[in-house]
């Protein structure tokens, strides 16, 4: 599948047309961005690694039934993905409190939540991605009513496979963060799942194995990476 024009290139990613008005390709990058792209570098690898953890994820969730974007992978660092059209929502789910929850609430990060918390943001990097309801997100038009219902149920879906496959790797799935789109009147996952939209602790050590490592400056960030992938591949 040849590369067409270039639709679209984010923070970590770019996306070109495909010869099929459906396909799209999604081409992972080693650049790194955090705090709304104020600190940037590079992890080299990144894109290769992050592509090869997203398609064992996408292929993993759509063996349990979980529709994604994801077609199959082209090379190290390229991706056939359908065309989607992104919903402007992020969606994170969290397990354990770290991060953006830690902060809201003033809870040290570690503590272990009764139950798994659903958070809406809506992704607007200007605005730094508040955090909303799903009234917000209804009422300002980003997303119909059924469609609000089927993303909720997919993400605690994907929570638990996720945390399950992550739980037999030694690692607890901390949190992550989601992006869906509209596919031919249908909803699917889309993005990537990755160290960079998880947090990945090892459950021995808690060491992070995510991009806190970078957000951080906490070292051995391409190390980390590479055993996300070394142990979800063995
Ligand atoms: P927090 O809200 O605590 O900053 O992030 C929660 C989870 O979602 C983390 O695993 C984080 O990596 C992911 N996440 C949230 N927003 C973004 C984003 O804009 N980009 C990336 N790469 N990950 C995000």
């Amino acid at each position: 599948m040849e590369k067409g024009n270039k639709i679209y290139e984010g923070k970590a990613k770019k996306v070109y047309e495909t010869d099929n008005p459906d396909l799209l390709i999604q081409e992972f990058k080693d650049d790194a961005t955090a705090f709304d792209a104020t600190k940037r570098g590079t992890i080299k690898g990144k894109g290769s690694i992050n592509n090869y953890i997203s398609k064992i994820l996408f292929e993993l969730l759509e063996s349990k039934g979980v529709e994604t974007h994801f077609v199959k992978q082209i090379d190290e660092r390229n991706m056939l993905i359908k065309k989607v059209e992104i919903i402007p929502l992020e969606v994170t789910i969290r397990n354990i409190v770290a991060g953006g929850m830690s902060k809201l609430l003033g809870i040290d990060e570690g503590m272990v939540l009764n139950e798994p918390v659903l958070e809406y943001h809506y992704k607007n990097d200007a605005l730094h991605d508040p955090l909303i309801n799903e009234y917000h997100a209804r009422a300002l038009g980003l997303i119909k009513d059924e469609e609000l219902n089927i993303i909720e149920k997919k993400s605690f879906e994907v929570n638990n496979i996720l945390k399950s496959f992550f739980d037999h790797k030694n690692l607890y799935l901390v949190d992550f963060k989601l992006e869906f789109g509209r596919h031919k009147g249908k909803v699917l996952l889309a993005d990537e799942i990755s160290p960079d939209t998880c947090r990945l602790w090892d459950k021995d050590t808690r060491k992070k194995l995510d991009k806190d490592r970078f957000r951080r400056d906490l070292g051995d960030v391409e190390d980390a990476y590479e055993e996300v992938l070394r142990r979800i591949k063995g």
